[in-house]
């Protein structure tokens, strides 16, 4: 049988920043700091996001102007529009400035029940209005003690990814949901085999377009552990959330990438 190509040699890596709802009263100095501490060299090693709150997301846009710096939104609903009291359509993300959008985050995974399924319809109103769709997948804690974060990921992936993803229009976000904001970090040969499971299964189903795809790692990422954890194979930067709240902790994780070849 011909072997699978995991290797990821065109990727571009990205520190995404998840402020959650957070960034009332800072935001703008936040965004002051990263577009001056993002420099050329750092640029050209990394991409940089942030996901502000939606009602923030045109402000830090703005902020952002000209810098290389990308920014957009936690969640979409499905629909262009409608009678959806507190949502906010993937089409207004671009209004606002924004060009890429979380679509199922644990966090939405379990304050909203949003299933597999409502994730990939998401994740397609977000490739209609033209955005990137970084879908969020990861085992709960029991499923890792029982044996079973493969089959979640497996799971996860063909439900919320849907068919069309390319590297263009997808990121995949790995986030084992017990690390979400815990202090908590698998070991980097767990982190190493979901990776590289993740990997084999998008090649398997978009060829190329999986190859080239980027994977995030995602759960307590800070600047102490960035080294290490996106040094990992088939990790192509990460997704954070608590460290995305001090530009000087951002940026040091971004920093994982300067001396890296
Ligand atoms: C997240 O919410 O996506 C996340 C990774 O949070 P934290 O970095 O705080 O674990």
């Amino acid at each position: 049988m011909k072997e699978i190509v995991t290797m990821t040699p065109d990727i571009t890596p990205i520190v995404a920043g998840n402020w959650k709802m957070n960034g009332s009263g800072n935001s703008q100095s936040m965004v002051r700091e990263l577009v001056e501490g993002f420099d050329t060299e750092l640029r050209q090693k990394v991409d940089m996001a942030i996901f502000p709150p939606a009602i923030l997301l045109e402000r830090v846009s703005n902020w952002l102007g000209d810098a290389t710096i990308a920014s957009g939104a936690q969640d979409c609903h499905a629909n262009a529009s409608g009678a959806h009291t507190g949502d906010t359509a993937a089409e207004m993300i671009v209004d606002a400035g924004g060009s890429m959008v979380l679509v199922g985050h644990s966090e939405r995974r379990v304050d909203h029940n949003e299933s597999n399924k409502i994730v990939a319809t998401k994740a397609e109103a977000a490739w209609r209005a033209g955005l990137v769709a970084f879908v969020c997948i990861g085992e709960l804690e029991a499923e890792r003690r029982s044996g079973n974060t493969l089959d979640v990921l497996a799971e996860q992936l063909a439900g919320s990814v849907p068919d069309g993803a390319n590297a263009a229009n997808t990121v995949v976000a790995y986030e084992p949901v017990w690390a979400i904001g815990t202090g908590l970090v698998p070991e980097a040969s767990d982190v190493e085999e979901a990776h590289a499971f993740i990997r084999k299964q998008l090649v398997e189903r978009f060829g190329n377009g999986g190859a080239t795809m980027r994977i995030l790692y995602g759960g307590s990422v800070k600047p102490g552990n960035a080294g290490e954890l996106m040094a990992i194979k088939n990790v192509d930067g990460a997704l954070v959330g608590g460290a995305s709240l001090k530009s000087e902790d951002f940026l040091g994780i971004c920093e994982a990438y300067r001396n890296m070849t």
